[in-house]
């Protein structure tokens, strides 16, 4: 890319929360291989990212790049409306093997936030469809569901765009998140918000809305199974429905397949987007189950009201069933549990570093909270210049690498972190 490139991006094309006055820098990639991010001047930098959860595969994959082109010999996309084919059949069936068993209906979105859209309107339309006006959703403090509308109203309401939009959003309940840490000894105390406001709203509350064991996005906290299974219990006692949000964490990221699975629970209503298609093509799916499906269908719209245009898009179903064959044969699992033992061996001494506030890790994500929030830019400066890519938020310096990462390739990050973090 050229200078006058860069510069026409930075005057005319927004990038992901950024100012157009005073934008954030652009670095100029042209290629990406395996682990490797190439940038314009030639210099190469080690993926810690994924690309934003997605690429668990890594970059320029054979098999799905294969997967693509074979089916752009065929179609590139046709309408889903009174049409189906068979990327989108042989993606949706591998889906239902692997997702909870009482998951049966499955609604292929355009990218995580329109799979929460459509987990809420389920939820709404199911309540609607029984006779019952139940408009609320339970929502966690420092949850993240993605930015439109109906996604941002079940955003943690203070850490959010919330106050940004007042008037606009709905007026949803939201609880304390939950504090015992993912290796902490449970603490009952936890899961008292969420059955006290269950206990006074349940008959207004449609569904409780939830990020599985890992809150992203809205802190990168990683909690206790137990009141994932106690939240499980809970909604069947005061008959509301529970929404899993795993566009983050599913597909193996958290060592298990979905992280529901660190419960051993199935939601009503499940959203997976992201790494569903190995970070190839942007499509989502929101699943739920028959008894669910049915009750929409026999409301008074008689069917469930959505339909994108590029629904069921064929070139990411064909992307996307082949990125659940490559998880099928079931690698990941080693390569999430190296990462893990690893990240912890590398990243766990930096809690004793003067600025560091805590680290975490589970599965193949690592995080350092530092004590106060970071510079972005100058950090994201310095990661580069380590030969990284690594992007802070916050107070945040977090890591989620493809799982194909060598032993080695996460020690650069994970040196690069130490650095960074001592000379910050
Ligand atoms: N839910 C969660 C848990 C997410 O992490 C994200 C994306 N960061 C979304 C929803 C929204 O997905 P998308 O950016 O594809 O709209």
């Amino acid at each position: 890319m050229t200078p006058d490139d860069i510069d026409f991006d930075l005057r005319h094309i927004w990038h992901p929360y950024t100012s157009m006055s005073t934008p954030l820098p652009a670095y100029p990639v042209v290629s990406a291989n395996g682990v490797e991010l190439t940038l314009s001047n030639g210099k190469k930098l080690i993926d810690g990212m994924s690309s934003w959860w997605a690429a668990i595969h890594g970059y320029n994959h054979s098999t799905l790049n294969d997967a693509i082109k074979k089916q752009l010999e065929n179609m590139a996309h046709v309408m889903f409306g009174g049409i189906t084919h068979p990327p989108a059949v042989a993606l949706c069936r591998k889906l239902l093997a692997i997702t909870p068993k009482p998951l049966e209906c499955i609604f292929l979105a355009d990218s995580g936030s329109v799979a929460v859209e459509v987990a809420l309107k389920m939820a709404l339309q199911y309540w609607q469809a029984k006779g019952e006006k139940r408009q609320r959703i339970v929502a966690l403090k420092r949850g993240y569901h993605g930015d439109t509308f109906g996604a941002m109203s079940v955003c943690d309401p203070d850490n959010s765009m919330h106050s940004l939009y007042k008037g606009y959003l709905p007026n949803h309940l939201f609880v304390e998140a939950p504090q015992t840490g993912f290796y902490d000894i449970w603490d009952p105390q936890d899961i008292v918000p969420l059955r006290q406001t269950l206990e006074q709203y349940h008959q207004e509350i449609a569904a409780v809305m939830l990020e599985p064991i890992v809150q992203g996005a809205g802190g990168m906290r990683i909690y206790h199974p137990e009141y994932l299974k106690q939240t499980r219990a809970l909604c069947d006692e005061f008959n509301v429905l529970l929404i899993a949000d795993e566009i983050a964490t599913g597909f193996g990221r958290t060592g298990k397949l979905f992280a529901c699975e660190h419960a051993d629970i199935a939601p009503d209503i499940m959203c997976v987007g992201k790494a569903l298609t190995g970070g190839y093509m942007t499509l989502s799916a929101t699943l739920t189950t028959r008894h669910i499906a049915k009750t929409i269908s026999q409301g008074d719209a008689g069917c469930f009201m959505h339909g994108p245009t590029y629904m069921g898009n064929p070139l990411a179903c064909a992307v996307a069933d082949a990125s659940l064959a490559l998880l099928e044969t079931g690698e990941w699992q080693q390569q999430v549990s190296t990462i893990e033992a690893q990240l912890k061996k590398e990243l766990l001494p930096l809690k004793d570093a003067e600025k560091v506030a805590d680290v975490r890790v589970l599965g193949a994500i690592g995080v350092v909270e530092m004590k106060e929030p970071v510079e972005m830019a100058i950090l994201q400066k310095r990661f580069v210049d380590e030969g990284v890519w690594i992007r802070p938020f916050g107070k945040l310096i977090y890591i989620m690498p493809p799982y194909i990462i060598s032993e080695k390739a996460l020690t650069t990050l994970t040196q690069a972190m130490a650095k960074v973090i001592s000379h910050n």
